[in-house]
Order: structure tokens, then sequence, then C-alpha cells
């Protein structure tokens, strides 16, 4: 365990659709931590780039743009944080798919990440946090106290997010989403920056099948366990329902 800072870091890793998402962000209302949504970083430089006409394989300007432009992850009673680019409000526009499909591609450039990676360490390390991402266990915060891999099957993961998008009125079919994942798992996977892989002493939270009671409890036991009283101190009952990636996408 790292000593010297003001709270634990908890990393929460995984391919999208996995739950992840809901699952951090109940794990830290518990804990009364900081949740850090790293995706949502990806998709605010997506979008400013949607937004300027940038290519999403030009490199250069993406890194002129993640480093002029100003994000901010503001944390919001319900546990969902406002996400702000150059002092706007976007967390609205997020997950429109062509802003996810474009955040997988601008998330690929090694200047890209090693600026949103500088930014998500400030942020963990100031006062503890749950962060949640696909390299945090990885590149972002190797010496995270507590490591998760948060993952289900295609199938599974393909199907919540179908509902979802189905319940948002969105006209698509269960095999485009299905096909949209996979692609997604691909690109995340293959890239030679911060690639989406397990890291070394993570524990595997398969939600395929699962509550999300039963996957936050396990979680929560791992990190009791790993923390002892540095987190039992912290820790609020929570309370959740449904299935992860109900809430949101995870
Ligand atoms: O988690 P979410 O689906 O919101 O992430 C959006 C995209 O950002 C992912 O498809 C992934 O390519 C990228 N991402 C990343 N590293 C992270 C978090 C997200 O590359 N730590």
């Amino acid at each position: 365990m790292r000593t010297g800072r003001p709270g634990p870091v908890i990393a929460v890793d995984g391919p999208a659709g996995a739950g992840k998402s809901t699952l951090a962000r109940l794990l830290a209302a518990e804990l009364g931590l900081l949740y850090i949504d790293t995706g949502a970083m990806y998709r605010a430089v997506a979008l400013g780039a949607l937004e300027a006409g940038i290519p999403l394989g030009d490199e250069e300007a993406l890194a002129r743009l993640v480093r002029a432009c100003d994000i901010r992850l503001v944390p919001q009673p319900d546990g969902r944080p406002r996400v702000e680019l150059d002092g706007r409000d976007v967390t609205g526009r997020l997950r429109a798919p062509e802003v996810t499909r474009a955040a997988a591609q601008v998330a690929r450039h090694p200047e890209v990440r090693a600026r949103l990676v500088e930014l998500q360490r400030a942020m963990a390390e100031a006062g503890g946090a749950v962060v949640e991402g696909r390299d945090i266990g990885t590149e972002v915060l190797p010496e995270a106290d507590v490591k998760f891999f948060v993952t289900a099957s295609l199938a599974e993961r393909a199907a919540r997010r179908y509902r979802q998008l189905r319940r948002q009125g969105a006209a698509t079919t269960y095999d485009e989403v299905r096909k949209e994942l996979a692609e997604r798992d691909a690109l995340d996977e293959t890239r030679e920056v911060g690639p989406l892989v397990r890291a070394e002493g993570a524990i595997v939270v398969d939600t395929t099948g699962a509550t999300v009671e039963r996957s936050l409890a396990r979680m929560r036991e791992h990190v009791l366990r790993a923390l002892g009283p540095r987190a039992a101190g912290r820790a609020r009952p929570g309370r959740a329902g449904g299935r992860p990636g109900d809430g949101r996408p995870g």
C-alpha cells in the first residue's frame, strides 16, 4: 500500500458496457471518495475535435487541442459528474454515437493520452478517488491501493447497451450494437499506448448475469480487506438497484 497520500486510490478498468461506471460511482459514494470518469475526458476531447472540424487522425492538431482546452469533472449530488469543456456544460452531449466513436479514435493518440493522464493523476492524488477507465491500474495509477477489472461477455454487454439505447429512443439493432462494441474493444485492446489489459493483481469482477448489488458487495469486500479501517472509517452504506450498466453506459 502507498503511504503519505490523503486518501485511498481505487482503479476500475474494463471494456465498454461491463457496468464499471455504475459500480465505480456507487463504490465511490459508499467510501466517500471522488469518482473520476476518465472516459468522459476522452469524450470531451472528441467533442471538441468534432466541433472544431479536426480530423480524428491528425495527432498534432489533437495534441494542440487537448493542451489548450480546459476539461473539468464537477462532482454532483447524484455522483455523476458534470463535464465542462472550456467552461461549457457538455455532459448531455458526450454519449451521442458520433462522440462515442470519435472518443475511441482520439484515445489512440499518445499525446492526447499523455495530457489526460497527467490531469487524471493530479485529480486522483489530491484526495483519493475511485478512478474508472481502461488503463488506470496499468498506466495512470499503477500504485493504486486496489485494482478491479470489471468485465462481462460481449453478448451481455451488447444486450445491456441495446436496451439502454432503445429506452433513449435510438433506432438501432442488437447486431449493430454488438458489432460496434466489438470494434471499440478491438481499438482499445490494440492501441500502442495505454491498451486495455488487466493490470497485474487486479481483481476480476465478471458482471455477466450478476446484479449490481452482488458485484458491488464483492468489490466492497475486497476494498475493506485491502484497506481495513482506512476504508471502513469512510464507508457509508449505499443503495444500488438494477443491473450494471442500466444507469448509463459503462
Ligand atoms: O468509458 P467510456 O466508454 O466513456 O470511454 C470512451 C472511450 O474513451 C473508450 O472507447 C476508450 O477508447 C477511451 N478511454 C481510454 N482510456 C480511458 C478511458 C476511456 O482510452 N482511461
